[in-house]
Formats: structure tokens, sequence, C-alpha cells
């Protein structure tokens, strides 16, 4: 039955050019003089290159030239780590002049390939860049240099009463500067919108160096082409941003969780309306997991939500969360919808469990951000963050999954494992296929079947971690050859010499 919907599907998409690796233009690598060069402008502790004189070894630079996964693996000799804006625009222009690649790069959390070399371009880490420039607690507006760490931004402004306005798994360790780069979108993402709303401007120094002072405060400005919009989501293939200015909202008085335990996935898309229907403006994510991916979770010990006499027959599961003004009446809307959802003739979930102490609230999210982690601990991670229409989550998980049992893949030495979770809110899946390595066969097992299935819902193949080196060769399958000629011009527009993170988005 599944092979038979998905054969028809698939003779609905037309077909495509397919590679697996991203290639980029000829460059020229970085040299000993380069390094010289760079000495005159960066002090000796922010340069880092394998290059003679140097006694360092490609194993000191290793965590800039391979990607949190493990999967995607630079070469490159030379990482530089500027402290200000004047310093990268004087490195641009030498790259400029001597038409060397260059990889910006933030926190290195990236799931895509986008923040190391293909070869061995320069690295340009961002990480230096750390300061705040200013905080209006009365707007909410951050400005802030592109390196700081997207938690230390949210301790900064807490006790002001404000919070980021994006919210995701990695924290800890990414950049505003790349969450920018790559429009992130994460967990808040339905309450406060992506990243083109939230950003108000923009500090990005080009290829040739030029600096776009673009760093305004001000939420109004209807002067002409919004230049900023199209650094958002380009993955660092048009200029380095080295300051975000963004909007940061009041932090919500009341904060409550709820983790729904459901018997069949078919009710998630009641629940979602259900619970739009009675929580209306304090619903803030509506995040869902299905069954393999909450055992998985639980297994790597990532919080602990239920008693497993409740988890007993239930499908999938369903995080949401509130925000609002007045705890008492958050919890009375919330105990409402979990009475409704209850009480039906025919219950649409089996149980809910309400936080009932900043611990739990915490534990309950733990369970669904460490997915991630827990994915990589278990094996090695085929990642596809699609857009799809919401009831077509599960056929798509069930799809790949049966895919994979009938080329003879779905067992412990290859995929061990296909789980789906996301943010419903956003019409998001993650759909990840767990593997005992990474493989040319699971390769080619995947890729382009799961890019054709998402064309055939006129779904999204990257609905927030971007296209970076995995996914260049196949923006085709979301976007017409009109919209990709577009961007291509852009691209030549801004970068002539195609220096700028070679081979990323837009295939060579
Ligand atoms: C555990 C985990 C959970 C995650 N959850 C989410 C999620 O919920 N939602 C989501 O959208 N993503 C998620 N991600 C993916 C990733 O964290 C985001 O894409 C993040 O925004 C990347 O930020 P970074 O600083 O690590 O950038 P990097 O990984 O360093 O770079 C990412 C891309 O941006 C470019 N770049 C970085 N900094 C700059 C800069 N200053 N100027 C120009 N280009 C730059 C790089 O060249 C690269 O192409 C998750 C990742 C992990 C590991």
């Amino acid at each position: 039955m599944l092979s038979t919907r998905l054969a028809s599907r698939r003779l609905a998409v037309p077909a495509r050019r397919w590679k697996h690796t991203s290639s980029r233009p000829p460059l020229n690598s970085v040299t000993a003089d380069d390094v010289a060069h760079f000495a005159k402008i960066l002090p000796q502790n922010a340069i880092l290159s394998t290059l003679p004189p140097s006694d360092l070894h490609a194993s000191d630079i290793d965590q800039y030239n391979n990607d949190w996964m493990g999967k995607y693996h630079g070469n490159s000799t030379t990482v530089l780590r500027p402290q200000n804006t004047k310093q990268v625009s004087d490195i641009m222009k030498w790259c400029h002049e001597r038409r060397i690649g260059v990889v910006p790069q933030g926190g290195n959390t990236g799931l895509v390939g986008g923040s190391v070399p293909i070869l061995d371009e320069l690295i340009i880490n961002l990480g230096n860049m750390s300061k705040v420039r200013s905080f209006d607690p009365v707007s909410g507006a951050l400005v802030a240099d592109a390196g700081c760490i997207l938690e230390s931004l949210s301790e900064h402004i807490a006790p002001h009463n404000h919070i980021m306005p994006l919210d995701l798994g990695a924290k800890g360790s990414c950049q505003i500067g790349g969450n920018v780069a790559t429009n992130a979108g994460g967990l808040r993402l339905l309450r406060y919108g992506s990243l083109h709303g939230t950003v108000l401007g923009l500090e990005v120094v080009l290829p040739d160096g030029t600096v776009l002072d673009n760093l305004t405060t001000i939420r109004k400005d209807n002067t002409g082409y919004d230049l900023k919009q199209l650094f958002i989501g380009a993955e660092g293939t048009l200029g380095i941003i080295t300051g975000v200015s963004i909007l940061t909202p009041p932090a919500p008085q009341a904060s409550t969780n709820v983790i729904l335990a459901l018997p069949r996935f078919e009710n998630v898309l009641p629940v979602f309306k259900t619970a739009r229907l009675h929580l209306s403006e304090i619903l803030s994510a509506f995040e869902f997991i299905d069954r393999e991916a909450y055992d998985l979770a639980v297994k790597h010990g990532q919080g602990k939500a239920l008693n497993e006499q409740d988890v007993e027959g239930a499908e999938c599961f369903v995080l949401l969360e509130t925000s609002g003004g007045k705890k008492e009446h958050d919890e009375e809307k919330l105990t409402g919808l979990l009475e409704t959802l209850l009480e039906a003739d025919e219950p649409l979930i089996l149980t809910g469990v309400l936080s009932q102490s900043p611990t739990q609230f915490a534990s309950m999210w733990r369970l669904r951000e460490g997915i991630t982690e827990s994915v990589s601990k278990e094996g090695k991670a085929y990642k596809y963050d699609i857009s799809i229409p919401l009831a077509a989550f599960k056929e798509v998980v069930d799809l790949t999954r049966e895919h994979l049992r009938k080329q003879g893949l779905l067992h412990e030495e290859a995929v061990k494992q296909v789980i789906g979770y996301g943010h419903v809110g956003d019409g998001n899946l993650h759909l990840n296929v767990i593997a005992a390595a990474y493989t040319s066969e699971i390769q080619a097992a995947l890729e382009p079947f799961v890019y054709e299935l998402v064309a055939s819902y006129n779904g999204s193949i990257s609905a927030e971690h971007g296209l970076g080196a995995m996914k260049a060769h196949a923006i085709h399958y979301s976007k017409t050859g009109v919209a990709v000629d577009m961007m291509k011009k852009i691209k030549e527009l801004f970068d002539p010499r195609g220096i700028m993170n070679p081979g990323k988005v837009l295939e060579f």
C-alpha cells in the first residue's frame, strides 16, 4: 500500500540532476605569505595556521575543519579569529585581491556542512567578536557582535525581563551571526515569527572588504530595498555578518508546558486545532515527537516526562507550551484543554502531564531539545529538515522506512532507525535516519528519494537548516529555475570572484 502510493507520487516529479558532493570554483590556497600578511592585521594568538614556519598540526585545527555531526570535513590550513569589524574588512580585502576562498564560521553547529570548507578555504571564525554593543530596555532592541553566543545574549537581557525571539537546542554554542546567516527557526518561531521579522538591522563585511552598515534599531524604514533580508539565510555566501540588531520581546510572566501522549498520529491535527482554539494567544510552542524519537531521548537520559504506564499504547507525543501574563489564568485554560481532549467520546489523548515546577518544565523541554543529541549518540544521522503538510508527517517517515527496508538497508549494521519529530506549528518535520556509519549505499538510497518525496507534497527540502554543501545541488526541488537564476545574479553582484563560502547554497 505504502509503495503504491509512493510510486504514483514519484511519477509526478520531473527527473532532476543529482550528485552527492558539492564543488567550488578554482580559487587560491592560503600561503605562508598570506599568513604573514594576516599577522599585520591580527594579533598572533588570533591566527591558527599549520603552514610553515608554524609548528601547529592539522589536529590542532580539527574542531574548525569538522562539523558538529562528524559528517563534513574540510582541509583548511588556516583559521583567523578577528576581534572587530575593521579586522574582518582588512582580511576580506586581501582575500578578494588574492582570490582566496573564505568560510565564515560561527559556533559550527550547522547541520548541512555549510560551516566547514569543501577544500582548503580560509576559515574566519567569529568567536572573538562577542561584545554586546547596546540594549534598550524600553524598545527591546539589542545590538551585538555577530560572535555572541545565543545563550549568553539571553542571559544578558534576562535581568531586564526580555528574552531572545529564538531558542534552539544548540543555544549554548551557536552564535547570533550564525543564527541570522542560517535564518534559524527553532522552538519559539510559532510565537515570535522568523528572523526576517525580528532582525532590525545588520552590519556586514562584503566579499571585497566594504562594510555595509545597516545596523539600525528603528522598526520602520521604507527607504528603498531592504538589503538586510538578503543576508538572512544566505549562509555566508554574500558576506560576513559582523553585527546584529534584533528586537527582543518582553519575557512572558508565566510559562507552562504539558506533554501529551496520543494513541494515534491522526489525532495530532485535531489536538493542534483544539489547542489553538482553547489557548489562542498564549500558545507558544507545539512540538511533535514520534514514539521512536521519544524512546531514544529517554534512552539517552534527555529528561523523563511520563511514567511507563502513561506511555503504553502511545504512538506519538506532543509538547505544548503556553506563555502568558498570569499563571492562574493560563493554567485554567490548559486544564480546560486537557479536559476537552480527554473527555471527547473518543478521547484524543491517552494522558497529559502538566509541569508543576520549573525543574519539571525544564525536564520536559530537555526531552524535546535533547533529541538531536540523542540521535548523534545513537549513530550517524542523515538529517532532513523538511516543510510538508502536517497530515503527511507520519506518512513521510513510514515511506522512508519502508523504502530503506525494501533496499535491504534496515538492520543494525546499516540503518538502525528512522524517526520523526518537529515543529508542528510551523509545518516542519525533522526526518532523521540513524545509521551505523555514513555510507555511499545509504546516501544513494536516501537521495534523491527524500527530495522527490518532499517535492511531491510541494514542500521545502529545507525548513530551517539551510542548503549548505549538503543540498546545494538539490535547490531545484524547492525553487523554480527563474528563482535560482535570480539568486545566481545576486551572488554575482555581491561576490563576482566567488570567494564567499564557495560551493554552498548555489552549485558552482
Ligand atoms: C543540537 C542542535 C539543535 C539544533 N536545533 C536547531 C533548530 O531548532 N532550528 C534551527 O534552525 N537550527 C537548529 N540547529 C542547527 C544550527 O544550530 C543552526 O543552524 C545555527 O543557527 C547555526 O549557528 P552557528 O553559529 O553554529 O553557525 P555555523 O554552524 O558556524 O554556520 C552555519 C552557516 O552560517 C554561516 N555563518 C556563520 N556565522 C556567520 C556570520 N557571522 N556571517 C555570515 N555567515 C555566517 C556559515 O558559513 C554556515 O554556512 C541545531 C543544531 C544542533 C547541533
